[in-house]
């Protein structure tokens, strides 16, 4: 293939202990200590550079009680990436985990599935469950966002550059949608919340914080079918990626590793 391979990292910016029972529908015999971590993407090759999700701040993570490690904004300033200047931010959904600091990207063209806004704004958000892991002010944002021309919408599959694009995946969110990139080991996937442990997919265990269960399912096969082989697909949050994978420099130890490579067995 003669597409320019795209480099794609993972940048680690908040992390929080709890019961790995949470990870799952059905809780988890094995009852144990379990992280998550919370990364913002940055996927880029010569010509192009995108920014997948942009997290959340300080103050979201004390409201939340998530440990805040850093701005996912500075995690993109040591791969010499400044947020004001950024062109290209794709939203994987507006969970508040993803779409938080949008505002830190005053240049950007937010990249999101047309189902994504409608159900956070629609109907469902009504209803706590559904709705407790948006903040109202950031789906408000992202509506000014849209009246500014400021949101590209997708309605499904879209290729936004040769060798990379966004897949509608639903499930967790009605309007999620995974990142499939071509790299220098072949086909990456993103996965964000579509899979949030490698073991949700794994092992056929839905996370609990579900729009549709069959859709969740169901994606865990098309992210599979996306990559070359199922070892890339990186799933949302989970502390492995960070062992599975080798930051690009010692500086960079604990906050940044490089996606596109052999992961560690
Ligand atoms: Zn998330």
């Amino acid at each position: 293939m003669s597409i320019e391979p795209y480099e794609v990292y993972a940048i680690r910016y908040a992390t929080i202990a709890r019961r790995s029972s949470e990870n799952f529908i059905g809780g988890d015999p094995h009852e144990s200590g379990a992280r998550m971590d919370y990364f913002v993407w940055l996927v880029r090759n010569g010509a192009r550079s995108f920014v997948v999700d942009t997290g959340f701040n300080e103050q979201a993570a004390h409201r939340r009680k998530r440990d805040f490690l850093r701005p996912p904004t500075e995690g993109l300033a040591m791969l010499g990436v400044d947020a004001a200047q950024v062109s290209e931010v794709i939203l994987t959904h507006m969970h508040y985990d993803h779409v938080g600091n949008f505002d830190l990207f005053p240049n950007a063209r937010f990249h999101l599935q047309d189902r994504e806004m409608s159900f956070a704004t629609g109907r469902y958000m009504c209803c706590g469950p559904f709705a407790h892991a948006y903040e109202v002010d950031e789906v408000v944002g992202m509506v000014r966002r849209v009246y500014a021309g400021r949101v590209e919408f997708h309605d499904g599959d879209a290729e936004l550059a040769p060798g990379l694009s966004l897949h509608h995946i639903g499930g967790h969110t009605l309007g999620l949608q995974a990142v499939r990139v071509w790299t220098r080991v072949g086909w990456l996937v993103l996965a964000s919340d579509a899979s949030h442990y490698y073991a949700n997919m794994e092992e056929a265990r839905p996370f609990p914080i579900v729009a549709d269960v069959t859709a969740m399912v169901d994606g865990w096969r098309r992210l599979k079918a996306l990559a070359s082989a199922p070892r890339h697909v990186v799933p949302g949050h989970d502390p492995l990626v960070m062992q599975r994978y080798r930051a690009p420099d010692a500086s960079m130890e604990g906050t940044v590793v490089r996606l596109d490579a052999e992961p560690a067995p």
